[in-house]
């Protein structure tokens, strides 16, 4: 079991698998997924914009940034009742994981009380409680898992070597300094990327490869197609094609296989047929909900019935 578990995959190596023939890149990733999981079950997050828009960080893809003109209004943090009826929703529509997501380069310290406050609130609910609210520093990231925090999401976006085409404003390294204070204080890590940015194919092995060789696997890793916002920088890139969506997957699968694997931004894009085969691929996370902070996601009855028609079932463990 523990030779699929590695951490020392080269970019080299990852590249390989993307240029593997399709059949054998989905049977070795369907392997590993039936090895570690349960292909039925799917496990279900739902993420609310507990503040949004205004952000000072320049990310081309982001319509929360405050530099681009997207139409999206900067507001307050929300206040503890609200995010609390927005997670008791959630949990009614069979969501297992609570995830409120900050438009901030880095909370402050009055802000990080709230959202402590907020942690401990939707945990008493019964849910599983994940946060995005920028960098954290090693004291932060201590308060939030002395409250009860679950997982922190904080994505790498992209490889390295592309990182400065989409962010100039925080640098690779500091977004890997925060995933470092995160493990340490014992929050479970959610980390994962964007397709679809004009990156190549190599940058995506380059991503895999970096988040395949952290010292422990991402427990979440979630994979986002680009959603083209009008206003950003990217809105006009060139759209991405599905079975690429797919096999960045799969590829996810087969070198972090314990890892769950999300569906992120960009589902909305993707035919039943395309999401069946992320699924096969080695997908088993969704996000649920009609929006994914500020961008829409397939409305519930769209995904229930999805995977009514798959056989798939929400699983309550993240
Ligand atoms: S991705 Fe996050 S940090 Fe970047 S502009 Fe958007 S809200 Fe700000």
């Amino acid at each position: 079991m523990t030779a699929d578990i590695r951490h020392d995959w080269t970019s080299r190596e990852v590249a390989a698998l993307f240029a593997l023939a399709f059949p054998e890149l989905m049977f070795r990733a369907q392997t590993l997924h039936r090895k570690y999981f349960d292909p039925r079950a799917v496990q279900i997050s739902t993420l609310l914009s507990i503040k949004t828009g205004g952000c000072p960080e320049d990310c081309a893809y982001c319509p929360q940034s405050a530099r681009y003109d997207t139409g999206v209004k900067a507001g307050k943090l929300m206040n503890l009742p609200a995010v609390l009826a927005a997670a008791r929703a959630a949990r009614e529509s069979g969501a297992s994981r609570f995830c409120m997501g900050a438009a901030w380069r880095e909370p402050r310290d009055r802000d990080l009380d709230a959202v402590c406050a907020m942690v401990e609130g939707v945990r008493a609910i019964g849910l599983e409680t994940c946060a995005t609210l920028g960098m954290l520093t090693e004291s932060q990231a201590a308060r939030l898992k002395s409250a009860g925090l679950d997982f922190y999401n904080h994505n790498l976006d992209t490889s390295a070597a592309f990182y400065g085409e989409i962010i100039t404003t925080r640098t690779y390294h500091e977004r890997l300094e925060t995933l470092s204070h995160v493990r340490a204080a014992g929050i479970r890590v959610c980390c994962g990327g964007i397709v679809g940015m004009g990156e190549t194919e190599d940058d995506r092995a380059e991503l895999i490869a970096t988040l395949a060789s952290l010292p422990e696997h991402p427990e979440s890793v979630p994979i986002n197609a680009l959603v083209r916002v009008e206003g950003t920088p990217l809105a006009n890139s060139p759209p991405l094609h599905a079975l690429d969506f797919v096999r960045m997957i799969a590829v996810a699968r087969i070198t972090m296989p314990k890892a769950v694997i999300r569906l992120s931004a960009g589902r909305e894009d993707l035919t039943d047929e395309a999401q069946a085969l992320a699924f096969l691929a080695g997908a088993n996370s969704i996000f649920y909900g009609p929006r994914l902070l500020t961008t829409s996601n397939p409305a519930e009855a769209r995904d229930q019935a999805l995977m009514a028609r798959l056989g798939l079932t929400a699983s309550q463990s993240g």
